[in-house]
């Protein structure tokens, strides 16, 4: 053990992850004069963010007149409640300047007649406080994501942020309650690395993984929310998992929620626009918690399409094929790829499919990571920052609303910068780092690297991802989470048996993929716990057994720690922040979440 040898790298700042929340911070620390450096496991252009279709929403008023004041409302009720709202204020009002500087930048906006950029309908954006469906999210076509992860490429490396591309992240190095840097292997040459910095950032993005059909790319391991659990802090609020109604059947690709914003909308086996009865006003475009349960109920009603009555159709057929050409190229060839339907000819057969992950590390609307110390709970933890899918916080609280994480990752990405900028002088002496701090690390690592277990990860991070998809559904109950509670114990407990077969270090993919099951095996659990845990309904985190909020007791946070060694989570709480960030708006009292 005692072989392996670090190569060690001093930063100012290091960022884990190249998404569009790593880029956009990296490139603001840059632009300070920071010098930092990007750490990666995928090339940064092949980050999940590279696979954002519908768009990213700011109230431009480009189609009509907006106010980020409506787009708060909008959030915090899209929240149901659980966002806090000082973090809504800054996301929704920062959120124009924001999309203007990827313009800036050279992002490819589809645009009006007027040469504006475009906007489109999406899922619980109103107008007015919910009078009416309103056109807020800006769009690339459906390659939004494609278009912004690309021009912030290329803008980071004119500011020269340093890129360590494949490299995979290991853990936190942690002294005293102190994050002073991360570990890293990298997975071309077999070095491993120890990056030393007065800040790390993690944008590692969220654990779509944990389930078995999930829209998310097989990298969303949540591998920074792991080190953060091993770091023997908590994560935030990770009950509530977002499942997006138009995962493309079987396949499990997504088709945007732009899709149903440019027109499209759902039909039952009765050919029934069954979205009416559920969201009289905003029909189709209601928020993606509640359009899931209601294709959800159609089809245990015996309402589903297709031989076995167990998906629903998504119609664009309607719609005239050149603004399906013009507008949603993409999907129109993943529908043709993933489900042979020409979409101008034919519905899409669509199914719920996990998509997003509303908790993770928390922090403030700075970025930095922080927990709770008594009274204090808001309490900052030196060194250590996150943002992104990665980060909590929190804005989307119970649920996200579709186009909000795209600018959710430019606004704290940018917000972060700033702060790094501020707090931070460029080349400041650092203090070495203790012999022993990286001593778990490499035992971790190598128990796994000669793991010589009966068990494959595949199998094993199989029965994960089927528990979590049967007991951590749209729907839930004490009884089916009880019972995900005790088959994620299980797959925790047989992580002893667990067997690599590459003893090697150069592109070892079983032992990467062995490394992101162990990742993702304690947010499963922390994911099932919370949710058995949470005895109300609200937001994404639907209890049949709890079927109403419950704002008396249950207007809190979740904070959910992880004993890796025995399995064992341990829930503790925040309360809801019940402030806003200035005096210019007041706090929106919760009400009843209708559409
Ligand atoms: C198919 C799809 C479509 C979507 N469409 C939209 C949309 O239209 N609008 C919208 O607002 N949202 C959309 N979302 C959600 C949104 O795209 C994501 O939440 C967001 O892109 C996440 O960005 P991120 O920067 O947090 O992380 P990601 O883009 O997931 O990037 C994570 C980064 O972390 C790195 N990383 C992870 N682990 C390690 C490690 N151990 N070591 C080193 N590096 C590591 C990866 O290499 C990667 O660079 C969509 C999501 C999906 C899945």
């Amino acid at each position: 053990m005692s072989a392996y040898k670090f190569i060690d790298h001093k930063f100012d700042v290091v960022v884990v992850g190249a998404g569009g929340s790593g880029l956009r911070a990296a490139l603001g620390c840059a632009q300070a004069g920071l010098r930092t450096a990007c750490v990666t496991k995928v090339f940064p252009t092949r980050s999940h963010t590279v696979a954002a279709q519908g768009g990213i929403s700011a109230s431009l008023g480009n189609m009509g007149h907006d106010d980020w004041r409506w787009h708060m409302y909008d959030t915090v009720k899209g929240s149901d409640w659980l966002g806090d709202q000082d973090a809504i204020e800054y996301l929704t009002r920062n959120a124009p300047a924001a999309v203007y500087e990827l313009e800036h930048w050279g992002v490819p906006f589809s645009r009006t007649e007027e040469g504006k950029i475009y906007q489109r309908a999406f899922g619980g954006m109103t107008k007015n406080y919910g009078e009416a469906p309103i056109q807020r999210t800006c769009a690339a076509a459906d390659r939004t994501g494609h278009a912004m992860l690309h021009t912030m490429y290329g803008k980071s490396l004119s500011h020269s942020v340093e890129f360590f591309i494949e490299y995979f992240a290991l853990d936190l190095i942690m002294e005293h309650g102190e994050c002073r840097g991360v570990t890293a292997w990298k997975l071309d040459d077999g070095t491993l690395h120890r990056f030393q910095a007065q800040r790390v950032i993690l944008a590692t993005g969220g654990y779509g993984r944990a389930y078995f059909s999930a829209t998310s790319a097989h990298t969303c391991t949540g591998d920074g929310n792991a080190m953060v659990l091993r770091a023997g802090l908590p994560l935030q609020d990770m009950e509530f998992v977002q499942f997006h109604p138009t995962g493309i059947y079987g396949a499990g690709c997504l088709i945007t929620e732009g899709a149903r914003g440019e027109g499209g909308y759902l039909t039952n086996s009765e050919g029934e626009r069954f979205m009416e009865r559920y969201a009289p006003t905003v029909k189709d475009l209601a928020p993606r918690d509640m359009v899931s349960r209601a294709m959800t109920i159609e089809i245990r009603e015996g309402r589903g399409v297709g031989p076995n009555k167990d998906h629903i159709f998504l119609h664009l057929d309607h719609l005239d094929p050149k603004i399906l050409h013009e507008r949603l190229p993409g999907i129109s060839e993943t529908a043709k790829v993933f489900s042979g339907v020409d979409v101008t000819k034919a519905p899409i057969p669509v199914l719920p499919t996990v998509h997003y992950n509303m908790g993770g590390i928390q922090t403030n609307f700075h970025g930095e990571v922080v927990v709770k110390d008594g009274d204090n709970v808001d309490k900052v933890v030196p060194g250590l920052m996150a943002v992104g899918e990665a980060a909590c916080v929190s804005v989307h609280g119970a649920n996200r609303l579709g186009s909000n994480s795209l600018i959710d990752l430019v606004v704290f990405g940018r917000a972060v910068g700033l702060r790094c900028a501020e707090a931070l002088k460029p080349g400041a002496t650092q203090p070495e780092l203790k012999s022993d701090a990286v001593v778990s690390h490499i035992a971790r690592f190598d128990r796994l690297r000669h793991a010589a277990g009966p068990r494959s990860t595949a199998s094993l991070r199989l029965e994960m991802q089927k528990a979590m998809q049967e007991d951590a559904a749209v729907f839930r109950t004490g009884e089916s989470l009880e019972s995900g509670v005790k088959r994620i114990q299980a797959v925790h407990d047989a992580r002893k048996d667990i067997g690599v077969t590459d003893r090697g270090l150069i592109w070892n993919s079983d032992l990467m993929e062995t490394l992101e099951f162990d990742n993702l095996i304690g947010q499963a659990a922390v994911t099932v716990n919370g949710a058995l845990n949470r005895t109300e309904s609200r937001g994404a985190h639907a209890r049949e057994d709890f079927p109403d909020r419950n704002d008396e007791t249950w207007m809190k946070h979740t904070l959910a720690s992880f004993d890796d060694a025995t399995g064992k989570v341990t829930i503790d709480y925040r309360p809801v922040h019940s402030y806003t960030m200035t005096n210019e708006i007041d706090y929106i009292p919760p009400k009843a979440r209708v559409y």
